[in-house]
């Protein structure tokens, strides 16, 4: 029996960009990326800022649509459905957002905004309201007594935890974490990251988690995939990024993370320079403008994909 929950297929995005009096050019947020996650699986998407990365989980769940390519979900093609059925998908998929300082809405009551997905899909009457919102709430953390009170009495932490609420209310599948942590202080980052561990193993839920820290990603992913400038460049089972990288850039990203055993000696690589414009991908590899071991055909020929085994790719002439 067929797994995968949600399938991106060969799927683009390019959003036209002023260049000027009278001159468009197109920035390729996402392309050519295809990319599975199957039932209960949790599946860590990295890099840079201006990879693409939240361009491609907006995306999945169909709140931008693809310039080319094909997603489904649940087998269905989100691009073909009717409105009216697209909404009634988006019951099961839902989206934690980066900044809950932005995402809620100052002027409603943390009530509302958590019950506000059980009001648009009809899931629970006004008299049962007030008893689902303190049971979400409950279950990340937060008590009853902040069902009346407005976000801007919470600290970060705990407006996560509301977003968090919100997008569990209607009982998802399917979640897009598009960077949860990144906003928030150090030392709250690992309770957010448990919390959404949990809910994922409790609920059995599918998670596309975003980040651009590979550290983030590593103790309750199943699979990562590494993206740099519109293109997944590796995607391996977890433990193998971590222990086997076989991209230079991800080779380049794991250099930034300490090593806790102190008999694995780890490359230090430099990430030289920004990532460029994705108005002006280079030609051949896209890395080739800053990794350290390119050689001749790198700036020239597109990498193919290379399989290593055990669901483990990588796009670079090294390996091919
Ligand atoms: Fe580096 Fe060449 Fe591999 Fe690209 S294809 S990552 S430039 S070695």
């Amino acid at each position: 029996m067929d797994n995968t929950i949600l399938a991106i297929d060969n799927i683009f995005k390019a959003f036209p960009v002023n260049a000027g009096p009278g001159k468009t050019v197109h920035a390729r947020a996402v392309d050519g990326v295809s990319l599975t996650v199957a039932k209960g699986e949790v599946v860590g998407l990295v890099g840079e800022s201006g990879c693409g990365k939240s361009t491609l989980g907006r995306l999945a769940l169909g709140l931008l649509l693809p310039t080319a390519g094909k997603v489904y979900f649940q087998g269905k093609d989100i691009g073909a459905l009717a409105k009216e059925d697209l909404r009634a998908l988006r019951r099961e998929m839902q989206i934690i957002f980066q900044d809950p300082f932005a995402s809620l809405n100052p002027r409603m009551r943390v009530r509302d905004i958590v019950t506000e997905p059980l009001v648009i899909h009809k899931l629970a009457g006004s008299r049962e309201l007030d008893e689902r919102a303190a049971a979400i709430l409950a279950r990340v953390g937060l008590s009853a007594d902040t069902l009346m009170r407005y976000p801007h009495e919470f600290s970060g932490g705990q407006r996560q935890r509301i977003g968090i609420a919100r997008a569990l209310a209607s009982g998802p599948s399917f979640i897009v974490a598009d960077e949860p942590v990144s906003a928030l202080d150090v030392s709250v980052q690992a309770q957010i990251i448990n919390l959404l561990g949990d809910l994922q193993k409790d609920l059995g839920l599918s998670l596309l988690f975003i980040a651009h820290d590979l550290n983030v990603v590593r103790h309750f992913s199943d699979r990562v995939a590494v993206m740099y400038l519109g293109k997944i460049v590796e995607i391996a089972p977890a433990e193998e990024i971590y222990t086997k990288p076989s991209h230079p850039y991800t080779e380049a990203l794991l250099a930034d993370i300490p090593v806790p055993d102190p008999t694995v000696k780890r490359k230090h690589i430099l990430l030289k320079g920004d990532i460029p414009s994705p108005t002006q991908v280079p030609p051949g590899c896209r890395f080739h403008t800053r990794c350290i071991y390119r050689f001749e055909p790198c700036d020239k020929v597109v990498p193919k994909t290379t399989d290593l085994g055990n669901g483990h790719f990588v796009d670079c002439h090294l390996r091919g």
